[in-house]
């Protein structure tokens, strides 16, 4: 009566065969009946079926299916593991793509039609290259400023300790010291090869944007 439940899946390996339990259960996502081994039981019969148990869909087909994992602060994308991948870290935007496709997008970038950086839905999603993805962030209002200067949260510095050092005659091993930054770096802030944005009566990119 108990094995009614459980069946036995024989595999053949190098070393002979090999048999497996396994149960049948119910999809915790799609609801459909899968077999699924006793020694390493999940709640999905496949990985699309996990993936969409991870998002808001509430608001149906058509709007964005938002990620409900991880969020990159920087980017502002979902970060997912990507199993189809080896289980690398992925965009969840991107793997979403390659589940719903059956293909990984490789060197193409995958855009969103939405522009909601969490959105998942497939519908939203598009290939793209790396110049129409630029191009689709300058029509969306939204290129540039991101990774430079002080939107960079890793930056110790900011637009007026910038101004501060140009302006500064001490040497740039003691601003190094004052700023908690490498002298190599005041020295590039000095000759404007690095923060070139930051100029001294000039708007910065990061005042602009408000
Ligand atoms: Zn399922
Ligand atoms: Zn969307």
């Amino acid at each position: 009566m108990v094995q009614a439940a459980f069946s036995v899946i024989s595999q053949i390996t190098e070393r002979g065969i090999k048999k497996m339990l396994y149960k049948q259960r119910i999809c915790a996502e799609c609801g459909k009946e899968f077999q699924v081994k006793i020694r390493n039981p999940t709640k999905f019969c496949s990985q699309l079926c996990y993936f969409l148990s991870r998002l808001d869909r509430s608001g149906g087909d058509d709007s964005c299916w938002l990620w409900k994992g991880y969020i990159n602060p920087q980017t502002g994308y979902g970060v997912a593991h990507g199993s189809p991948l080896r289980n690398r870290m992925m965009s969840a935007h991107r793997l979403s793509y390659h589940l719903h496709h059956g293909k990984d997008p490789g060197r193409l970038f995958v855009l969103h039609r939405c522009d909601v950086r969490t959105c998942v839905n497939p519908r939203h999603l598009f290939l793209g290259t790396a110049r129409q993805n630029w191009e689709d962030s300058i029509a969306k209002g939204r290129q540039v400023a991101v990774r430079i200067g002080e939107a960079n949260s890793r930056s110790k510095l900011t637009t007026e300790k910038v101004r501060e050092i140009r302006r500064s005659t001490a040497t740039s091993a003691e601003l190094a010291r004052r700023f908690g930054v490498s002298s190599v770096a005041v020295g590039l802030i000095r000759r404007g090869r690095s923060w070139a944005h930051v100029q001294d009566d000039l708007p910065t990119v990061d005042d602009r944007s408000h």
